[in-house]
């Protein structure tokens, strides 16, 4: 059984002198996160998103995901694509199919991309994701902002991708807690050299995601606000954060019976995104894909609660059963000519704009780098 609300929910009235805050304290944030009445929750919200519509816009901007090939160095715990599950057939995009993607990126408007793949630090993975980056530029006449999600890699590289024409990269800590840290990873992996890798990313001048999962188990209340206050801490300019969901095939099953109920891992999820807001108001967040594998509208739901970013799926769809990091990802057989239409009208119906053919960058960053 999970025990994770451990904390007495705070008073209505409380809870919305929070919320108007500019500073917020650990115990402010551990109150927000108890918040579990409709109308609280609401009111975390609503005030979120007001935040969101003064500080960066109503504007939602796309980023195009192309998932580049699920073959991964590492083990992650609690990841269906870690290179142990030997259930999972392994692909690598054709280059041609990478192009197509970015070309396609380019046509429908969306003004940045995201690579990502499993982790690989070999010199013929590198050299194939600056092919990919310098096409980008050119094909689109430096009209598409490109971010890579690519995991830990050397200063020289990660130098090297800055100079082929990547702006942005993510890197979530996953969670800001050491041991829980070690407890989701084999011992090969490193919380300092994590950290190690974005200060260098932050370092080299990209603009630098992170976030962590959600209702991880053994995770508490304080450690989310210590997620939240880590983020902060560390000026980060981007955040991605989802629930975690179990994959079959991962160490991290067996705790399924630990976990919170899902309804309620996207409920946190969503509070989180809001609370981040108000924490960190000029950021971009990311309303991760992961939302929408426990409600059909869960990216939605994430930028009423406060995200600004949506990553549509550019993969093609014969890969997608191979790239699951957890089970129930959605789309997996949706064209994204299809994806396309249907994401809009719903974003439009939450209030927001599209920021189309924009790269959308982060306010943070550049107050961040001016500062
Ligand atoms: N290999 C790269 C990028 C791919 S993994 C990297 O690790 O950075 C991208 C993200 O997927 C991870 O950072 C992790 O937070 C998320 N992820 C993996 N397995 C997950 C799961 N079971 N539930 C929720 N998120 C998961
Ligand atoms: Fe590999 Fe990233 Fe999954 Fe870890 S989370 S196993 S690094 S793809």
């Amino acid at each position: 059984m999970n025990n994770f609300y451990t904390v007495i929910e705070p008073e209505l009235s409380e809870v919305k002198k929070i919320i108007m805050r500019d500073e917020f304290t650990k115990n402010d944030l551990v109150k927000l996160l108890s918040v579990k009445s409709k109308e609280g929750l609401e009111y975390i919200q609503k005030r979120a998103y007001e935040v969101k519509k003064e500080k960066v816009g109503a504007v939602t901007y796309f980023r195009g995901l192309v998932e580049y090939s699920n073959i991964c160095s590492k083990d992650c715990y609690y990841c269906g694509i870690r290179k142990s599950n030997g259930k999972v057939g392994r692909y690598i995009m054709k280059d041609e199919e990478v192009y197509e993607a970015i070309d396609s990126a380019y046509k429908y408007g969306y003004g940045s991309l995201v690579i990502q793949a499993g982790e690989r630090t070999d010199e013929a993975f590198i050299e194939k994701m600056i092919l990919f980056l310098k096409y980008a530029k050119k094909k689109s006449e430096n009209a598409l902002g490109i971010t890579l999600s690519i995991g830990e890699q050397s200063e020289e590289v990660y130098k090297q991708l800055k100079e082929a024409g990547a702006h942005r990269f993510l890197l979530r800590i996953e969670t800001s807690s050491k041991k829980l840290y070690k407890e989701i990873h084999p011992k090969d992996h490193s919380f300092t050299e994590r950290l190690a890798c974005l200060k260098t990313l932050q370092k080299l001048g990209y603009q630098t995601g992170s976030g962590v999962m959600i209702g991880l188990p053994g995770q508490t209340i304080s450690d989310l606000a210590d997620d939240l206050l880590f983020l902060k801490e560390f000026d980060i300019d981007m955040v991605g954060m989802g629930p975690f969901l179990e994959h079959e095939e991962t160490p991290m099953f067996q705790n399924k019976d630990d976990l919170l109920p899902r309804t309620e891992r996207l409920e946190l999820a969503l509070k989180m995104i809001s609370i981040l807001r108000l924490l960190m108001k000029d950021i971009n967040i990311a309303s991760a894909t992961a939302l929408q594998a426990i409600n059909p509208i869960g990216r939605e739901m994430g930028l009423k609660a406060g995200a600004n970013v949506i990553m549509p799926n550019l993969t093609p769809v014969h890969y997608r059963e191979g790239y699951q990091l957890y089970e129930n990802k959605p789309c997996i057989d949706e064209e994204a000519s299809k994806c396309r239409g249907c994401l809009e009208n719903r974003i439009k119906s939450i209030g927001d704009e599209i920021g189309f053919n924009e790269w959308g960058d982060s306010k943070h960053y550049f107050k961040r780098v001016k500062d």
